[in-house]
C-alpha cells in the first residue's frame, strides 16, 4: 500500500488515516479470541519443563504425521524424524509444489522470504498459521513488559514516508494501535534529533525496531553524548542480526532492556532473548536441531540452526538448514526461570549495506528482490557513488525485461532515482571464505 500512487500523493493526515485503517483490519483478522487463548497457553508452559516437553513432542509428531500423509515430498518416509533428509532453500525452490499440502482450508496467504542470497522463496500459509504466529509475537511482547494500550514506536523498514520527501515529519500515526511509525529510510544524521524528540513527546513506552534503525539512533545519542530522555519499558528488535556491541550500546543509550528475536519466514526456528539477556530456543515454536559447525575464533562451539516448522501445515518444512549459526552456551539454565534451552548468541546474516543517493547507508535490502519472478540469487556491488551493479542468477525462462525493470524499480525506490543500476547475469554469486553470500559489497 505504501508505495501506491494514492498513498504517496495523499497529504499526511490522509496517510495517517489510510495507514491506521489498514492496521485495524490486520489486527481484527489476527488478534481474535483464538489468538488470545493460544497466547495464554504458550505463557502457561514456559516455566514448566514437563508441560513444555509434552507440548513439543505432541506437536512434532503431529507435524510429521500430517506432512507424511498430505505432502508429496514426504510421502515415502516413515514417522521417524531422523530418517527425513536435510533440506535447504535451494531444494525447496527446486521442488516448490511438492511441499504443498493437499489438505487446504480457507484463504491462502502467500509471503516471500528474503535473506542473504536474495533468492525469494514463496511460502503459502493459512489464516490459522497467521494467528498462531501472532500469538508468539504477543508472548514476545509480554516478555518485554508490553501491555495492551501501551504507546509504541515502530521503526521497521515500512515505506510509510515517500522517499522523495525531504522534510519532517518522517513519521505517521497508527491510531488504533496507539503507535507512531517512523521511517527507516529517512535517518540522515540531520533528521535524527527529530526522531528522538517525536518519540519522547508521543510518550513511547515500547519501541519495536530493526536493529540497524535503532542502532543508528543509539549511535547518534552516543556521538552527541546524550541519553534517551524518555522513560521506556523496553525495545524489541528482530529481522536482522543484532551484534552484542550494538545491543549493549542501545541498552545503554536508551536505558532499557533490548528483547531480540531471531526468526525467519520459513518459520523453522525462533530464538528470543529474555530480560536477563539470554537467548532461548523456543521449543514450542519449532523443533530445532543444532548441527556442529566448528568453532569461533575464540574457541566457542558453533552450530547451524536446522528447524522443523510446527506452524504451517499447509507448507511443512522438515529438517530445514537455515545457513544461520548459533554459538553454544555452557549455562544449563537462566535466572529468568524459563525452561527453554539457552544459546550464547546468534551469528546470523552479515550487516551489508549500500550508500543511497543522499549519502546514507541503507542496510535494509531484503525487499529489493521481492516479487521479481525468475530471480534465483542476487548481489549488489557499489564501486561508484551513483552506480550499482546487481549480479543476478536467474531462471532464463522467467526472468525477462519486464522482471528486470521491476528489480530496477524496487532498487530505485529504496536507494534513489538518480542512481543507475546495471543488471549483470552470472552463473554464480561469489561466496566469502565462510561459504556465505554477501548481500551487498560496497567499496565506497
Ligand atoms: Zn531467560
Amino acid at each position: 500500500m505504501f508505495t501506491s500512487k494514492v498513498y504517496k500523493k495523499s497529504p499526511v493526515s490522509i496517510q495517517n488515516i489510510l495507514l491506521s485503517t489498514r492496521a485495524l483490519v490486520r489486527k481484527k483478522l489476527r488478534e481474535n479470541n483464538k489468538c488470545e487463548q493460544y497466547t495464554q497457553e504458550l505463557i502457561a508452559h514456559e516455566y514448566d519443563s514437563e508441560l513444555l516437553g509434552k507440548y513439543h513432542d505432541k506437536t512434532l509428531n503431529k507435524t510429521i504425521k500430517q506432512a507424511r500423509n498430505t505432502v508429496e515430498y514426504y510421502k515415502s518416509y516413515d514417522l521417524n524424524l531422523k530418517t527425513f533428509p536435510f533440506i535447504d532453500k535451494l531444494e525447496v525452490n527446486s521442488n516448490k509444489d511438492k511441499f504443498l499440502s493437499s489438505k487446504k482450508s480457507g484463504a491462502v496467504i502467500k509471503g516471500a522470504t528474503s535473506g542473504t542470497t536474495g533468492a525469494p522463496l514463496v511460502i503459502p500459509q493459512d489464516m490459522q498459521s497467521v494467528i498462531t504466529e501472532q500469538a508468539f509475537i504477543n508472548r514476545g511482547l509480554a516478555w518485554a513488559g508490553f501491555k495492551e494500550g501501551d504507546k509504541r514506536a515502530w521503526i521497521r523498514g515500512d515505506m510509510i514516508v515517500p522517499l522523495e520527501q525531504k522534510k519532517a515529519p518522517f513519521w505517521r500515526y497508527s491510531y488504533f494501535e496507539n503507535m507512531i511509525m517512523l521511517s527507516s529510510f529517512h535517518m540522515a544524521p540531520a533528521n535524527l534529533q527529530s526522531y528522538i524528540d517525536t518519540m519522547v513527546s508521543f510518550g513511547v513506552q515500547v519501541i519495536q525496531a530493526y536493529p540497524s534503525s535503532i542502532a543508528t539512533l543509539a549511535k547518534y545519542l552516543e556521538v552527541n553524548n546524550q541519553y534517551y530522555p524518555g522513560d521506556l519499558k523496553s525495545i524489541v528488535t528482530s529481522s536482522e542480526s543484532l551484534s552484542k556491541e550494538d545491543k549493549h550500546l542501545i541498552e545503554t543509550r536508551f536505558k532499557c532492556t533490548v528483547f531480540d528475536w531471531y526468526g525467519l519466514f520459513e518459520r523453522v526456528a525462533a530464538i528470543a532473548s529474555c530480560e536477563h539477556g539470554r537467548y532461548h530456543i523456543l521449543t514450542d515454536y519449532a523443533h530445532v536441531e543444532l548441527l556442529p559447525a566448528g568453532k569461533t575464533e575464540s574457541g566457542q562451539q558453533l552450530a547451524e540452526i536446522v528447524g522443523t516448522n510446527f506452524n504451517n501445515s499447509l507448507y511443512p518444512l522438515i529438517r530445514y538448514k537455515t545457513g544461520d549459526h548459533v554459538v553454544l552456551s555452557d549455562e544449563p539454565n537462566c535466572p529468568c526461570g524459563r525452561v527453554f534451552p539457552i544459546v550464547d548468541s546468534i551469528e546470523g546474516r552479515t550487516g551489508d549495506y549500500l550508500i543511497a543517493e543522499d549519502g546514507q547507508k541503507v542496510h535494509i535490502l531484503n525487499h529489493i528482490p521481492k516479487g521479481v519472478v525468475g530471480l534465483i540469487a542476487s548481489q549488489f556491488i557499489q564501486d561508484k557513488k551513483n552506480e550499482i551493479t546487481i549480479l543476478v542468477v536467474t531462471d532464463k525462462n522467467k526472468f525477462n525485461t519486464e522482471q528486470c525493470s521491476i528489480l530496477t524499480k524496487n532498487a530505485k525506490e529504496r536507494l534513489g532515482e538518480s542512481i543507475s543500476f546495471k543488471i549483470q547475469e552470472v552463473n554464480n554469486i561469489p561466496r566469502t571464505k565462510n561459504g556465505k553470500i554477501r548481500q551487498a559489497i560496497c567499496s565506497l
